[in-house]
């Protein structure tokens, strides 16, 4: 523990995918440093950052990546999506038209990537449920239709975070190992 020369058994990759502005960023910075920040970065290029976890007896080291920013050029180029073992799938609840793009993200997504890859789909802001505009069901039912996991979470609150990066990497490993 707390020990960074520990040899790292596994690095999966995971990215994040989804339109602009519904908290892929946030929802990173909440899992790898347990951060929000209300405003947001304004730069423009892939990122990712990393957080160590100790599954089994074995160090995984998750490699999250985010757009930041890319999707607003339809720009998410294939060196994105290269070598991902999972990807999280991030529609704002608040926001019809971004649950309404999760079609198309995943055709993208499915286009790019590995076919074994384990997709989580996410329904992120759950803390403004007054303004919720995708039901709990219609995503359930798509992500059943598509095979993917699903979560609803805050990244503002924390809710579900953690468990949604714990369970789609879990499932990495358990189909890695
Ligand atoms: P990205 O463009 O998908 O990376 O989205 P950001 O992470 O930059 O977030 C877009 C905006 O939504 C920012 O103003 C965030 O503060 C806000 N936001 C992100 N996650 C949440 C959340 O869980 N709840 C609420 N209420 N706001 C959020």
């Amino acid at each position: 523990y707390g020990d960074y020369n520990q040899k790292i058994d596994y690095v999966f990759k995971v990215v994040l995918i989804g339109d602009s502005a519904v908290g892929k960023t946030q929802l990173l910075a909440r899992f790898a440093r347990n951060e929000f920040s209300v405003d947001s970065k304004a730069t423009i290029g892939v990122e990712f950052q990393t957080k160590t976890l100790v599954t089994d007896n074995k160090t995984v080291k998750a490699q999250i990546w985010d757009t930041a920013g890319q999707e607003r050029y339809r720009a998410v180029t294939s060196a994105y999506y290269r070598g991902a073992v999972g990807a999280m799938l991030v529609y704002d609840m608040t926001k019809r038209q971004s649950f309404d793009h999760m079609a198309k993200w995943l055709e993208e997504l499915r286009g790019h990537a590995d076919k074994n890859i384990v997709i989580m789909l996410i329904g992120n802001k759950c803390d403004l449920g007054s303004l919720r505009a995708v039901p709990t069901e219609d995503a359930q039912e798509f992500a059943q239709r598509e095979n993917l996991f699903f979560m609803e979470t805050s990244a503002l609150e924390a809710t579900n975070v953690e468990t949604a990066f714990l369970t789609i990497l879990t499932e990495i490993y358990r189909i890695i190992s």
